[in-house]
């Protein structure tokens, strides 16, 4: 590692930092209803961060708080050029103490360019799979299964580290867990399952929708043998299923981890939530754009980080806010 060893950033609960999401655009190429709103509207291009400006951010997130861990996401992060070199550039960050590089896609982009982000450098992707009904699929995104599973096929013919992540919707999905789980156990493919978040943008959450964890298990339990394993830090909960095979759980709603959260968000435009279900931004690329030292900079993500709020724990419940999930990037 070169220059000084970073200190960590931490709120005033002592929650250390270690994993930073960046959203790469706010853009995207389905329209998963629990979301975006009906009527997304995109964010003007010339308000999103640069590579250049991406890289200087993220810069002083691992070389100066010791942010170990990054994720790319969107918006669907593929919509936007040369995400393999962004990677490789990014890549430049592991001798800073950088430890993985990311990537969270809907996989309709992912074949062709699956090879060249291994290439690249990518530690780990994970690709969002509700559902392996095509029907079932396309009501949930507005678009077809197919490019996706062409996508996991070249994940998985790469050598892509590569997991599933399937949001669970009452009403919706919920008939697809034990089908999506045996297809990918069938492909050795790690799953997790999300509980559904008020983040959609569009009202149409209700605590009555979310699936959770014991009712997901619930589903499976009749047909295979589960196991619980012991919690880690990992915020999923997993379980051993027929003793070969593992799913996770990311229990937000019914079972909070705020108390142990280590992530902060960057959106497209270079604005810092340190919470998922905060309403508070606190602006990087205005000042970055006027000049900012990173001294300044790095004064305003250590104020934004100690401020953190403690979480959906305590406040539960639709989220009002200016901007949603494909906004921010789950
Ligand atoms: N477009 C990419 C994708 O779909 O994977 C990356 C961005 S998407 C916002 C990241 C993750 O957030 C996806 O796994 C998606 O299923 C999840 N997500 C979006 N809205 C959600 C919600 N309301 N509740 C729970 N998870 C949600
Ligand atoms: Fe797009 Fe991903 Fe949101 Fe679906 S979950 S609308 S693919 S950003």
């Amino acid at each position: 590692m070169t220059g000084p060893a970073p200190t960590a950033v931490v709120d005033a609960r002592g929650r250390i930092k270690r994993k930073l999401r960046v959203s790469l655009t706010d853009r995207c190429n389905l329209r998963c209803h629990y979301c975006m709103p009906e009527h997304p509207r995109w964010l003007p291009r010339a308000e999103l961060m640069s590579n250049a400006e991406l890289l200087r951010l993220v810069g002083l997130f691992v070389r100066t708080l010791g942010i170990t861990e990054l994720r790319l996401t969107g918006g669907e992060p593929l919509l936007r050029a040369d995400v393999p070199a962004l990677v490789s550039e990014l890549g430049a960050l592991r001798s800073e103490g950088l430890q993985r590089i990311a990537l969270t896609s809907n996989g309709v982009r992912l074949a062709p360019v699956a090879q060249a982000l291994l290439d690249a450098g990518l530690d780990d992707l994970n690709v969002s799979l509700d559902s392996i009904t095509p029907a079932v699929f396309t009501a949930l995104t507005r678009g077809q299964i197919e490019p996706v599973l062409q996508g996991i096929e070249a994940a998985m013919a790469a050598g892509l580290p590569l997991k599933l992540n399937s949001v669970v919707i009452k009403g919706a999905n919920e008939g697809e867990v034990l089908p999506l789980m045996q297809w990918a156990k069938a492909r050795g493919l790690p799953l997790r399952f999300i509980e559904f978040m008020p983040l959609d943008g569009r009202q149409g959450w209700a605590n009555d929708k979310v699936v959770t964890e014991d009712e997901i298990i619930a589903h499976l339990a009749p047909h295979h043998r589960l196991e619980k394993l012991p919690r880690s830090s990992d915020p999923a909960t997993y379980y051993r299923v027929d003793g070969d095979y593992r799913i996770g759980v990311i229990s937000t709603i019914s079972k909070p981890f705020c108390a142990s959260c280590d992530r902060l968000r960057l959106d497209a435009r270079g604005r810092l939530y340190t919470c998922l279900f905060s309403a508070v931004e606190t602006d990087l690329l205005t000042p970055l754009r006027a000049g900012a030292s990173d001294a300044e900079l790095l004064a305003l993500i250590r104020t934004a980080v100690w401020n953190k709020p403690a979480g959906y724990a305590e406040q539960p419940g639709y989220v009002e806010r200016p901007i949603t999930m494909h906004h921010l990037g789950g």
